[in-house]
């Protein structure tokens, strides 16, 4: 803890500036496999994991699923910053008409958890440009019922082709039922994309992998197509689409959290239950395995004109 930064009075909290109200408010519930996890130990978790979220969330527009009354009351998936919003965030314009809820440093992520802000979902844009992709999200997203060894072995095939491409694929659980594999590309005004450029190239890597595997695979968004299949959502890279954030808790019953692995752990038997908020602050301990993921980014551009994009 930073010095005087100690719960002043039974119930008070004090975090990177925030005043933290209600710390001792239930927001997960306990269930069979966790004890209940307050807000004070949300904003704990936030304050631990600030450094390692922060370069994936700072300055790009973000919406936020508030649960202020917890996970089981009433959410909110919160786009716009609202009136009396907290100064430390900040506005991100955008083409639109009003602005997005910005966050730029540890007051703004403590803030959005002041605010009962329970995940992170930015824009895949560089930092304060929202018109530009820097990256490309592969939603892997398993029918009911479906094996989580599936998953992982989908993962593993969209990394091979992401890598023939000569491309850096990175992984995280997403604290729910499947894995987002995702690509840094360079935002730089001589390597930059349109945000429809993004998206096509996602599309065609799915399409790939659906032709090459059609029992596997679904690249249809209607539920009905999905029988058993893995849908593969490209649809989280066009402009204003968001993808939960690294280590971003999840406002559902297990309390999972996003969490970045190294590929060596994607194998059989891997546990996406295993990354939760109770098990994250011993898990940040170990080094980052996304700890290259900027470095990881390369030219989107020759790698459209292969794929005839
Ligand atoms: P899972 O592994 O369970 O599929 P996920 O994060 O990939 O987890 P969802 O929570 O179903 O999947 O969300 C898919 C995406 O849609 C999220 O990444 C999020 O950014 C976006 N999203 C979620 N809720 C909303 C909402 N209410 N309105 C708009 N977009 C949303
Ligand atoms: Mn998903
Ligand atoms: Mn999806």
């Amino acid at each position: 803890a930073i010095p005087g930064e100690k719960p002043k009075k039974p119930g008070k909290l004090v975090v990177a500036g925030v005043t933290i109200s209600n710390p001792d408010k239930i927001l997960w519930p306990a269930t069979d496999d966790h004890p209940a996890i307050t807000k004070g130990e949300l904003i704990r978790y936030y304050e631990l994991a600030a450094e390692r979220i922060l370069p994936h969330v700072a300055d790009r527009p973000v919406s936020i699923i508030r649960a202020p009354e917890g996970i089981t009351g009433e959410t909110f998936f919160q786009r716009h910053a609202m009136p009396g919003s907290n100064p430390r965030l900040k506005l991100i314009d955008v083409k639109e008409r009003k602005p997005y809820v910005g966050i730029s440093d540890a007051g703004g992520l403590i803030a959005i958890g002041q605010a009962g802000g329970l995940e992170l979902h930015p824009w895949g844009c560089a930092p304060d440009d929202p018109e530009t992709p820097e990256q490309v999200t592969f939603d892997l997203d398993p029918d009911e019922g479906l094996d989580f060894n599936d998953v992982i072995a989908a993962a593993k095939m969209v990394k091979v082709q992401i890598e023939k491409l000569g491309l850096h694929p990175f992984v995280k659980t997403t604290g729910g039922k499947g894995l987002h594999v995702v690509v840094p590309i360079r935002a730089d005004k001589a390597a930059r994309v349109e945000w429809d450029q993004c998206k096509a190239f996602a599309k065609e890597v799915s399409e790939i992998m659906r032709r090459a595997d059609p029992d596997r695979f679904t690249t249809t968004l209607a539920k009905k197509a999905r029988g058993g299949k893995i849908f593969l959502d490209y649809l989280r890279n066009g402009r204003m689409a968001t993808a939960v954030a690294p280590w971003s808790p999840r406002a559902r019953p297990a309390a999972g959290v996003a969490f970045p692995l190294s590929w060596p752990q994607v194998k059989p038997g891997l546990d996406p239950k295993a990354f939760t908020l109770l098990t994250a602050p011993a898990l940040l301990k170990k080094p980052d395995p996304w700890k290259d993921f900027r470095a990881g980014e390369e030219n989107l551009r020759p790698v459209l004109k292969t794929l005839g994009l």
